[in-house]
């Protein structure tokens, strides 16, 4: 199957947000509102809210229809996604394991920075932090957190 993005230019210089990149598509192919809310099966009130930025991310099966409706790929909608921490689905968390987590601290506990977010493969930012124990003992922390996702490393 031929890849459906390649019909968008390669010199389409994209929108940075979700409200702005499906404005921008949608009227690259000459839909209106109302087309692009028949064809993903949303309210016209939805894709306005969206097109508004009042909704910044979408479910996994909205981010499914709302691209094919685009003939994007999803992830061209997800890069521009924003969900605020609180939004996010506490069951996605857990699928890091607390080995994987484990794995992590020691990672950055030995000097290693360029640690992909065990999440979503952004480069996290790792640091090791000074700190001092119950008994006066000079520990290390590991810290890790993900610039675009909520994973912490706890
Ligand atoms: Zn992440």
């Amino acid at each position: 199957m031929a890849k459906i993005t390649q019909l968008l230019p390669n010199d389409m210089d994209l929108a940075e947000t979700l409200a702005g990149r499906v404005n921008q598509i949608r009227n690259f192919r000459n839909l209106t509102v109302r087309d692009l809310a028949k064809a993903s099966r949303m309210t016209v009130a939805r894709i306005e809210d969206i097109e508004s930025g009042l909704e910044t991310w979408l479910s996994a099966p909205d981010r499914q229809v709302l691209a094919k409706a685009l003939r994007v790929e999803p992830i061209m909608l997800l890069e521009v996604e924003y969900r605020p921490p609180e939004a996010s689905e506490p069951e996605e968390l857990s699928t890091v394991s607390l080995a994987m987590m484990e794995e992590l601290a020691d990672a950055v506990l030995h000097g290693v920075r360029q640690i992909p977010c065990p999440r979503c493969q952004t480069p996290m930012n790792c640091s090791a932090q000074e700190a001092i124990d119950l008994e006066n003992n000079h520990i290390y922390l590991p810290m890790a957190y993900c610039p675009k996702c909520p994973f912490v490393l706890k």
